[in-house]
């Protein structure tokens, strides 16, 4: 038998690491107007190093350290694993934590030393009612700016120090957007992570739109609202927190280093941890579709 048209494109995708679910990939990719892309894992490497510790007036460096460190050291996320790092590295080993509690996409708690510990964005401690002394103001601002994210530590009910995490941004992220562009679509940024931290990445990239600190269970609602706005959205992600968005976009692009689980979600599965191909994986399917026709 001849082979499809479907079936030439998945050889052809296969060489360029693209793996495509079906007819519906195929038919979505040519109607979408608009790529939505996850920051942290899909345009950024997701490997972040502390690059920066401020210390609140008051307060000892060594206390910020071991109490952030001994709750990341519990947490699964990219930036606690940055961060128990970091603090081993500086003070050896890290005391054990009780009552531990994920927050997810906002931090992290538990008790240390017989201490109650919050670690997480600077949403997380506005929602915790704990202000942010104005001697890390200086430095959280310089973070902000350099694009930086920020995660900052409380100890006992006060704010006494904040880390800056950095993240690299592919490489292949820039042409990436800018091919996407040329074919005529729409490109917008959605994080978990702060604005400022966004629009650093966004514009390194020549991405313009940016939707921020929005929480994992609420991605799936974003893509709902600009669907509801009546625009044609391919979600480009990886995480487990992914999965709920791929699957409400009109098109899910899963990148691999994904998780099982944002494959299951996909139309389809970039098994090249590189951006270049979400332009070529649209350029394909949108080809197969003329000769399916
Ligand atoms: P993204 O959408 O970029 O993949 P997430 O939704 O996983 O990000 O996380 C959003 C934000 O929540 C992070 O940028 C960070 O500020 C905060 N956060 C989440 N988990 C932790 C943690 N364990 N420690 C510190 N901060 C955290
Ligand atoms: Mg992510």
């Amino acid at each position: 038998a001849t082979p499809t048209a479907l079936q030439v494109a998945s050889a052809t995708g296969a060489r360029l690491g693209v793996f495509i679910k079906g007819h519906r990939a195929v038919e979505s990719a040519r109607r979408i107007d608009t790529v939505v892309l996850d920051k942290t894992g899909t345009v950024t490497e997701g490997r972040m190093t502390v690059a920066d510790v401020a210390v609140a007036d008051g307060h000892a460096r060594q206390d910020v350290l071991r109490h952030a460190g001994a709750v990341e050291d519990a947490s699964e996320h990219v930036i606690a694993a940055a961060v128990a790092r970091f603090a081993r590295a500086e003070l050896g080993a890290l005391p054990p934590v009780t009552d531990f509690a994920a927050l997810a996409g906002l931090g992290a708690r538990g008790v240390v030393d017989g201490r109650a510990v919050v670690v997480g964005s600077a949403r997380l401690l506005e929602r915790e009612g704990l202000p942010v002394p104005e001697s890390l103001g200086a430095a959280l601002a310089a973070w902000a700016d350099g694009g930086h994210s920020a995660v900052l530590v409380a100890v006992d009910g006060a704010v006494c120090g904040a880390l800056a995490l950095s993240d690299t941004v592919k490489p292949s992220a820039r042409d990436a957007v800018a091919r996407l562009h040329a074919m005529g679509l729409r490109t917008l940024l959605l994080t978990g992570d702060g604005a400022a931290a966004a629009h650093a990445v966004a514009a390194k990239i020549g991405i313009t739109e940016v939707i921020a600190e929005v929480l994992p269970a609420d991605k799936a609602a974003v893509i709902a609202r600009l669907r509801d706005e009546g625009r044609r959205v391919a979600m480009v992600g990886d995480g487990v927190n992914d999965a709920p968005a791929l699957a409400r976009a009109e098109l899910g692009l899963a990148v691999v280093d994904g998780t099982d689980l944002a494959i299951a979600a996909a139309d389809l599965i970039l098994v090249r941890d590189d951006l270049d191909v979400v332009p070529s994986a649209l350029a394909l399917a949108r080809g197969t579709l003329g000769t399916i026709r």
